[in-house]
């Protein structure tokens, strides 16, 4: 077991060096999406639109993010497992390694140990942190100590090493019955846009947009971030907040993973479900801990 002096070196990621594999697979999907669009159709728009969806709503948004990292509201396993494998659809690596970096920008936001703050650039912070460094790779002392959640999970773990599979099962699935045209549509582009979404509310949603909370760090509210990650852009709300499970606060905020949410606990799926308030909160320093449970401002919906 290493002390948490340790684990602390570990996670200030080296920031330098080429990280070949990124670079070889970001650079294959952004030329394969720059020729999905000799090869259009009105199906391969509609699988793209659908995958995006299902992988940047309930994956990332739903799944991913409010789900796994922040536990804003609980489901059934099963239904965790299906929300983590939409999630494992956008290429955006293991679920448990993206849970860690994102826990870590929670823990560090816009200070040193930020995995992609601003601070160290806009480049870096909106894809120089993925081509460069070991930002989204971490040893299994800093998997157990920022998800011991998910890593006493045997599924999960074996999920998180499995990650490309369900990319390459759908890649393969659309090849077979919608030709090369839905196959390019629905993986290449499709996967190149939701990397640069998600990536968005690294660099965008820390530059520019308003900032409801006074949170001391950069955070803010972007609405057409907001409209592109289903939600995800109401961020500077998010960091005050960040176990809440509703990201837009105020009516015209608009959240559709909210809204997934909502929709779950119709059908019985979601529970305990965490949110924040308006008119109940000070726009004062509102700062939770990454892994704090409920206080005062929340409620149950
Ligand atoms: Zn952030
Ligand atoms: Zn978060």
């Amino acid at each position: 077991m290493k002390s948490n002096a340790q684990v602390e070196v570990t996670t200030n990621q080296r920031k330098t060096g080429i990280n070949w594999l990124n670079v070889i697979f970001i650079s294959l999907f952004h030329v394969g999406a720059v020729a999905a669009l000799f090869f259009w159709s009105w199906q391969a728009i509609v699988a793209a639109v659908l995958l995006y969806w299902v992988a940047g709503s309930l994956g990332i948004g739903m799944g991913f993010h409010r789900l796994l990292t922040h536990r804003g509201y609980k489901v059934p396993k099963v239904v965790e497992y299906f929300l983590t494998i939409c999630g494992m659809l956008t290429l955006e690596g293991g679920s448990v390694n993206w849970v860690v970096t994102h826990r870590i920008h929670h823990a560090h936001t816009d200070r040193e140990g930020d995995p992609h703050s601003p601070r160290d650039g806009r480049w870096w912070s909106h894809i120089g942190w993925i081509l460069k460094g070991t930002a989204q790779q971490h040893d299994k002392a800093v998997l157990s100590r920022y998800a011991p959640d998910l890593m006493k999970d045997r599924f999960h773990v074996w999920l998180n090493r499995l990650y490309f599979m369900p990319l390459i099962i759908t890649g393969l699935a659309l090849l077979y019955f919608g030709g090369w045209g839905m196959m390019m549509w629905g993986i290449f582009l499709r996967v190149t846009i939701g990397l640069h979404t998600t990536w968005l509310v690294n660099s965008a949603t820390h530059l520019w947009g308003k900032q409801r909370f006074h949170t001391g760090e950069d955070s803010r509210n972007s609405w057409w971030v907001a409209l592109l990650t289903f939600g995800e852009g109401w961020h500077n709300n998010h960091h005050a907040h960040p176990t809440s499970a509703r990201h837009g606060l105020a009516w015209y905020e608009i959240d559709f993973n909210w809204w997934g949410i909502r929709l779950l606990q119709l059908f019985r799926l979601a529970k305990a479900i965490k949110r924040v308030r308006l008119d109940g909160v000070s726009t004062a320093l509102q700062h939770d801990s990454v892994d704090m449970g409920s206080k005062e401002a929340y409620e149950r919906a």
